[in-house]
């Protein structure tokens, strides 16, 4: 190229089961109001990457997977003066944003208050990245941050490792358990303990809920749970439905909980969920995404116990600044930064094999940071 344009690198999902492809695009000259271009110092790999990668369910390509991340400002519009906090953001600042941009002026980001169903909605790793402004996600050198993003200035003690995840598990799960409520003296059966049940286990605790159950297959997440707020952990091989049931109806004082929380990624662990609730508890569904993953429930069960079902995707920018918030402030009484690693480096051949350890179930959350950063 003549014009000697900067160049950055993206990790390309070009296909599914393929291994990424490491493609180059110039960055940007300038950028429209309200943008930011950020260069990733850390992006961490979310389930749900993988699972578009394998297939799980419809996807564009190619495109930049990667909607968990923190960077560094290395330019912003003059629009940009500070971030959805409040505080003045310059250039060098590291931040972390939300997983999408939204219009603030539709039906939805309006009148409805559900920003994340904007009628203009761009999500991040989740969109064709071959066009303008191609950094679309945050598997590559630079990310893009379209106008209508929120974003967020990290405190300067909080670790990337501890940031990074924030943007897609951690404020999901705090949006929907605020859906549903969470009151002081609650308890709470959490099914799956994988990063979203364990930031579940954290945010029910300190929204006051008193007894949290974790429902897992894996023993060491159950252990692991325990040091983020979990009081009881269950693996759910060790019974038949029924006698789980009936175990989790033992130890909330027979009524069962009053919320149950689904955060597997699989539709059919929801009946039991259900059914362990005490009357008038509250479901809430928050990770079982995938096209034609059904449940079957009785209307009956339903109705009978008063039940509230709920669903939540995504969610709203002020959730982000609470996560922050919650993990800020908590990151000496639970071990935030266990949760993220190992690290891959940023290549093609790095992000595919952090998608393989997640498949593996060799790690909750693979970090993938700059090639500069591991020797
Ligand atoms: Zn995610
Ligand atoms: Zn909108």
């Amino acid at each position: 190229m003549s014009d000697n344009k900067k160049m950055g690198k993206v990790m390309m999902f070009t296909e599914v089961n393929e291994p990424m492809e490491e493609w180059e695009f110039p960055l940007p000259d300038e950028l429209e109001p309200g943008a930011v271009l950020v260069k990733t110092s850390m992006a961490t790999v979310c389930g749900s990457d993988y699972h578009s990668w394998r297939g799980r369910r419809p996807f564009p390509t190619p495109s930049v997977l990667g909607h968990e991340g923190v960077g560094t400002i290395v330019k912003k519009s003059p629009e940009v003066k500070r971030d959805t906090a409040g505080k003045d953001l310059s250039v060098g600042d590291r931040i972390t944003w939300t997983i999408m941009a939204n219009c603030g002026n539709c039906y939805f980001c309006r009148i409805k208050d559900l920003p994340q169903k904007c009628l203009n909605l761009f999500k991040y790793g989740h969109d064709k990245s071959d066009v303008f402004p191609y950094f679309n996600g945050t598997f590559g050198e630079y990310v893009y941050l379209r106008p209508g993003t929120g974003l967020y200035k990290l405190p300067e003690d909080l670790a990337d490792e501890e940031a990074s995840p924030l943007m897609c598990a951690a404020s999901t799960v705090t949006a929907g358990l605020d859906k549903v409520g969470v009151e002081v003296g609650d308890k709470v059966v959490i099914q799956g303990a994988g990063m979203l049940g364990l930031y579940a286990s954290v945010v029910a605790k300190e929204k006051g809920a008193k007894q949290v159950i974790m429902l897992d297959k894996l023993d060491d997440r159950l252990e692991m749970a325990k040091e983020f707020g979990t009081d009881i952990g269950l693996n759910v091989d060790n019974f038949s439905e029924e006698d789980l049931i009936k175990k989790v109806k033992d130890l909330t004082g027979g009524f069962g909980p009053d919320i149950a929380v689904e955060v597997t990624g699989f539709a059919e662990v929801i009946p039991q969920g259900i059914k362990m609730l005490r009357i008038g508890g509250r479901y809430l569904i928050q990770s079982s995404v995938y096209p034609n993953d059904t449940f079957e429930v009785a209307s009956y069960d339903i109705l009978i116990k008063s039940l509230t079902i709920a669903g939540l995707h995504n969610y709203d920018s002020k959730y982000l600044g609470q996560a922050i918030d919650i993990v800020h402030k908590n990151r000496d009484r639970y071990p935030f930064k266990k949760l993220a690693g190992p690290k891959f480096p940023m290549t093609a051949d790095g992000v595919t094999n952090a998608m393989l350890s997640l498949e593996k179930k060799e790690s909750v959350r693979p970090i993938i940071v700059p090639e500069s950063e591991l020797e």
